[in-house]
């Protein structure tokens, strides 16, 4: 029998993060995975997803060449090859991945594994099955695509990301059920190739976990695409018939059937608990997710979860985080908890959102004498360079103290503007570190300190 100091079950970016990191500090580790290395994230999530809004994007670009005084004759897209070009981004990823397992010497285990007692398991592939032992053991294996009762995927007319980002030829229409992250991402992609969409969301606005302003502002730029938007209406039955789906939705009690070609179900996600040992060790698990504290550790202490099976936010950049925590915890060492409070959350359409910390509402609700400062990119020279000024920087300050409790922004490059206001956030700057700090001109990062400035009655520019 093989034994480990570390072994982690699932090799997606909280479980290769976690063995690297174990492997750093000295662990003899081991990494089990059914699949490709990388798991959703670098296979069927983050990575692919962004190579395909990248091809969308590149796309609207040329739709629009003329804008920047540049004529194009007629142009075509090779729909296979844009697929394509995504997948190979992933694959050349995933083997990036096994050569850090070979690099710092983690064995990699292709099967399946469950959990046989506090400090082994057992792991089954088409050859074989063994078992391993391991005085820690790090849960990673992820979430998968969330269903409406009564309503299952089938892969075909009714589907997930999963099938959404490897069609052979993009459908006529497509109904999108959920407008999260992945649902507006798909929204953005798809009606950038001509496909006719239909985002239906069953609260209020769109990206409903967003500062209400920028669901307000992502919606309008949608609107303004042609994308159509439910808003308040929920699905009951979906038929999937030979050449279409109809789905039923319901909208202040009234019943209404769409038709389209493909019905893709975003509707969010839910933790792999099922089939690795957690009921027979008695692993505490809450609405499809591990019960963990800061440390990652399960009501077992030599047992710890990472990741999407520990519950929300179901993000790749948490998974990792958390994947470090566990790892120095399970060697012996006191890692700083994940700070909850301060998660980049980003979503990739056009135009993008980058937030962290409280929505004004949030902030508002939790006591504190809010005040918020805003910068419309309309304002922004860079902006207007490069002819991107849909969007806004928000940032949510406590008056009294003048620290910064949450940042909204929507626009072109939202996602990487965000990193700055991370990093002001964990350092506990208030508006005038970041009104203060001089930023180059001319860049879009100007509008952050604009609108810090705005805040607190002191902006140039608006
Ligand atoms: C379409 C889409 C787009 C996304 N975009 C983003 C984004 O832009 N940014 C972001 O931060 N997040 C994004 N996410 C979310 C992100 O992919 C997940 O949060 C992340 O992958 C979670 O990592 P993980 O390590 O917890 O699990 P996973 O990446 O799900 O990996 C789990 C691994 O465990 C393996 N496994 C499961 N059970 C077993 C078993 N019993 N035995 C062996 N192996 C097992 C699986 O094969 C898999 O490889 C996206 C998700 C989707 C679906």
């Amino acid at each position: 029998m093989s034994k480990f100091d570390l072994a982690v079950l699932g090799g997606g970016p909280g479980g290769y993060v976690a063995a690297i990191r174990s492997a750093q500090l000295g662990l003899k580790t081991c990494v089990i995975d059914q699949d490709k290395l990388g798991g959703i994230c670098l296979n069927w999530g983050c990575i692919p997803t962004k190579a395909l809004l990248k091809n969308a994007e590149v796309y609207h670009y040329i739709k629009n060449a003329d804008t920047y005084g540049i004529n194009v004759g007629k142009v075509s897209v090779d729909f296979k090859k844009n697929i394509k070009r995504s997948r190979d981004v992933s694959n050349r990823l995933s083997k990036g991945i096994e050569f850090l397992m070979k690099k710092n010497n983690i064995t990699h285990i292709q099967g399946m594994g469950k959990l046989i007692s506090k400090t082994s398991l057992e792991v089954k592939n088409k050859q074989k099955k063994i078992t391993l032992e391991a005085d820690k053991i790090i849960i990673a294996t992820g979430a998968r695509p969330l269903t409406i009762p009564g309503i299952g995927l089938d892969g075909k007319r009714v589907i997930s990301y999963k099938e959404a980002m490897v069609l052979e030829t993009p459908p006529k229409k497509m109904i999108i059920i959920g407008s999260g992250a992945i649902g507006t991402e798909f929204a953005y992609y798809f009606n950038e190739f001509g496909v006719e969409i239909q985002l239906i969301e069953m609260v209020d606005r769109i990206l409903p976990v967003e500062d209400s302003d920028v669901s307000k502002e992502v919606a309008k730029s949608f609107k303004k695409s042609g994308i159509i938007i439910s808003v308040e209406t929920k699905v009951s039955k979906i038929e999937s018939l030979k050449t279409k789906v109809k789905v039923y939705t319901e909208k202040n009690g009234k019943e209404k059937i769409l038709e389209g070609d493909v019905a893709l179900l975003a509707v969010g996600v839910t933790g792999n608990i099922e089939n690795i040992g957690l009921e027979e060790l008695g692993i505490v698990t809450d609405r499809g997710a591990i019960k963990i504290n800061q440390f990652n550790q399960t009501n077992i202490p030599t047992i710890y979860a990472i990741g999407d099976v520990s519950g929300p936010p179901w993000l790749a950049h948490v998974a990792s985080a958390q994947g470090h925590v566990a790892s120095d915890h399970a060697a012996g060492h006191s890692p700083k908890p994940v700070d909850y409070t301060n998660i980049p959350g980003c979503t990739y359409c056009q135009p993008q959102v980058g937030s962290l910390g409280m929505t004004e509402a949030k902030a508002k609700e939790s006591g504190h004498d809010v005040k918020t400062g805003k910068f419309l990119f309309q304002a922004s020279g860079k902006a207007m360079a490069v002819g991107n000024t849909t969007g806004f920087v928000k940032l949510v300050f406590d008056g009294k103290y003048g620290e910064l409790l949450g940042a909204h922004i929507v626009g072109s490059e939202a996602t990487e503007l965000i990193g700055e206001l991370g990093m002001a956030k964990s350092l506990e700057t208030t508006w005038e570190d970041i009104a203060t700090t001089t930023h180059a001109h001319p860049t879009l990062s100007e509008a952050i300190m604009e609108a810090a400035s705005d805040a607190f009655g002191s902006a140039i520019h608006q």
